[in-house]
This record gives structure tokens, sequence and C-alpha cells, in this order.
């Protein structure tokens, strides 16, 4: 077991492991621990409905959909049996928006208005005065298993401590050995002495360990809640984005059910009150929302899944330094969109690092420079 590493990535949730995966393309032999108290991928990432939307509603985020659209095609390329699938997506929106929508999706998505249905399950009704657009590029993931399948590829480069809580978190700490870095106190008793942290604690902004640290980004912590509904999908079928509302359809095959997914305004929750399941009013707030667009479907839809996801305080993911001298980086924060963000994320936060630099290779064979 190392005593000391070269980064410790604190969170072992998609965008903890996403950003493992980063450090090690980028600086092979860069040592990497990745920690957990619980097992990877059982935080926000198990829950997700794992939909990817070509979209962002600032030129920032725009430009990390695009990184990681383009990131988890490469991925899919590299193992065609990671569970991200494609799927057509249909977005309904006031027809006065078309210009706003144009901007906000991305060129690639070729945003395109249709006379057709939205084509989401049977017995969906359209709000007044809206229009159906079609739209490109869309997928979604079993993000839980894609975490196992990148976590089982990491392991031949990364440690996984997993069943392991980071109870302190010291910036400033200096030994004689290792000279300045960062102290991370175990749930086990250990202490781990990292040159740089990242910490990837998905709606867990309030640990004891960091809260202080992670107080002036002033991000904060809302409910999510998505509905199963009882109806299984048939081939072909689309999803479709209610854009006003922030609501979404998504048929998944695998697992028999559509999902439902709508906006509850819930603020400033502990992830670990959300372990009671949906509570009566949720649950009545949630089918009230997909009543609106299909009545018929609101009385099939008796389970969900609830939980929380932190979102940055100027509505776009904190990626940034904690501390003065950098050794401290957080990465999260996503608002609802850790999943489609996570490859940005992970490539922004590993911007921060001062990664060993790879070694040269043998100068045998290499023409000398003129
Ligand atoms: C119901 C729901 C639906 C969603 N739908 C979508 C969607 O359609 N599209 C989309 O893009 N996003 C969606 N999201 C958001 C997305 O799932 C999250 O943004 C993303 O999973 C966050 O990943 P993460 O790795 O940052 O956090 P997490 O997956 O929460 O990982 C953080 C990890 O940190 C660990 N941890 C916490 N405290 C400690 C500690 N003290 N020591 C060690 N480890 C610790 C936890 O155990 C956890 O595994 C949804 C979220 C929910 C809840």
């Amino acid at each position: 077991m190392p005593r000391g590493t070269d980064v410790a990535v604190v969170g072992g949730g998609i965008v903890g492991c996403l950003i493992a995966r980063h450090i090690t393309a980028r600086a092979p032999g860069t040592s990497v621990v990745v920690l957990d108290r619980d097992t990877a991928g059982s935080g926000a990432s198990r829950r997700s409905a794992g939909l990817h939307c070509p979209r962002g509603a600032t030129e920032r985020v725009r430009r990390m959909a695009r990184y990681s659209q383009d990131h988890y095609d490469k991925l899919k390329v590299l193992d065609p049996t990671l569970p991200i699938h494609r799927i057509a997506l249909s977005v309904v929106a006031p027809a006065a928006d078309e210009p706003r929508l144009r901007e906000i999706y991305l060129d690639s998505a070729r945003l395109t208005r249709t006379d057709s249905p939205a084509g989401g399950p049977p017995g969906i009704r359209l709000p007044e005065s809206t229009q159906v657009f079609t739209c490109e590029g869309a997928q979604y993931a079993d993000v839980y298993g894609l975490v196992q399948a990148l976590a089982r590829e990491l392991r031949h480069a990364v440690t996984f401590r997993e069943g392991v809580g980071v109870e302190a978190v010291d910036p400033d700490a200096h030994d004689a050995v290792d000279g300045a870095g960062v102290a991370l106190r175990l749930s086990t008793g250990e202490t781990l002495k990292a040159r740089q942290v990242v910490l990837a604690p998905g709606p867990w902004l309030a640990a004891p360990a960091w809260r202080d640290l992670v107080a002036p980004l002033g991000a904060r912590v809302k409910k999510i809640i998505a509905l199963h509904v009882d109806r299984p999908p048939a081939d072909g079928d689309r999803a479709v984005v209610f854009q006003d509302e922030d609501a979404f359809l998504l048929p998944l095959p695998e697992r028999g059910h559509w999902l439902f997914s709508y906006t509850c305004r819930e603020w400033d929750v502990d992830p670990a009150a959300t372990a009671d399941g949906l509570s009566a009013d949720n649950a009545v707030e949630a089918r009230e929302s997909l009543r609106r667009f299909a009545p018929d479907l609101a009385e099939r839809a008796l389970s969900g899944r609830v939980f929380c996801d932190a979102y940055g305080s100027t509505g776009e993911p904190e990626i940034r330094a904690l501390d003065a001298d950098g050794r401290v980086v957080f990465a999260g924060a996503a608002g609802g969109s850790g999943y489609r963000l996570a490859p940005a994320i992970a490539s922004d936060a590993v911007d921060l690092l001062r990664l060993p630099q790879p070694r040269p290779r043998p100068a045998q064979n290499r023409r000398s420079q003129p």
C-alpha cells in the first residue's frame, strides 16, 4: 500500500473515475489513489438517469458538452460493450423559443423542426403552442455500470480504496520524507500523503473533512427525482425533452420501463436524508408534473429514484483550486448534468494539476537537432 501518492482522488463516482483516467492518460506513471467510502459509483452516479442531451446554456457548458460527447463516443469505440446507448431525441419547446434553442443546442445536434409526433410513449400530450424538434447526438448510459467498467480498466494503473472514508484534509502538511503536500486522514486510521488532491464528492459538499474548504464556492445541494413509469418501451421509441419545464421522458429498454425526470425544487438536502425514498409530497408533485404531459402514464408511475446533486452558484460546474497553493482541486457541482459533462470536468480538473512530466524516451534512433 503506498504511503504517499502523487494524486489522491476523493470520490469514485463518474467524475472521480474519469479524473483518474485523464491523469493516467496524460502522465503515465503518475501514482493515483481513488478513495471512496462506499464502493465506486454508489453515489449520485448510481441513481443517475444518465441522459446526455447535446446542449449548454452558456458557451463554456457547450464547449464542455462537445468535449464530453466526443469523449464518450471514443470510449464506446474502444469498448463497444460499455453501457452507453445512442437514443433518438425530440425536443418540445414553445415555437417562439426557436432562436434561443438554436443557440443552446450544439450545431452537431442538427435541431430540425418537425410536424411529426414527438415520439415518446403512447398518450403523450404536448403543451399548447409548442413545436417539436428532432435532435441528433443524444445518448444515455447506465452510469453505475459505466463506472464499474472504467474502474475495472483503471485498476492496473490506479489504486482503488473502496470502503475507505476521508475524515480530514490538511492542505498544508509538511514532513521530512515527502516535503509539502496534502494529508488525508482516513477512516482506517491511516494518514495518506498526496502531492495533490482532487475532491470529486458529488453531493457530499458538507462532509466535515472539506466543508470549510468548499464553502466559499457557494455550491448547494438539490434533490433530484425521476419516476419509473411502468410501461415497456418499444423499439425505436424516442426520448422527449420538455425544454421549458426542464423535464424529460426516457425509454430504458434494458430495465423495461420509461423514466420521467422533472425539476424538484427542494434545496439544501442532506444525501443521507433521501434514504427513505420518495416522500408523499414528492410523489404527488412528481406525478402532477407527469400528468401535464402524459395523464395516463401518471397512474403507472408508482416508483422512482430519489437522490440529490450539487449545483454551482453560477449554474456552471465548479472546477477550481480550494487552497492558495493549488494542492486541493474541487471538481463537480454540475447541477444534474454530472454524467453528461463528466469527461470535460475531468479534463479541466486535470489541467489544474501539476503532474510529473512523462520520462523522455531513450535518445537512440532519434535524429539530432539541426
Ligand atoms: C435521480 C438523478 C438523475 C440524474 N440524471 C442525470 C442525467 O440524466 N444526466 C446527467 O448528466 N446527470 C444526471 N444526474 C446527475 C449525475 O448523476 C451526477 O451529477 C453525477 O453522477 C455526479 O457524479 P460524481 O462522481 O461527481 O458524484 P458521485 O457519483 O456522488 O460520487 C461521489 C462519491 O464520493 C464518495 N464520498 C463522499 N464522501 C466521501 C468521503 N468522506 N470519503 C470518501 N468518499 C466519499 C461517495 O461515496 C460517492 O461515491 C442525475 C442525478 C440524479 C440523482
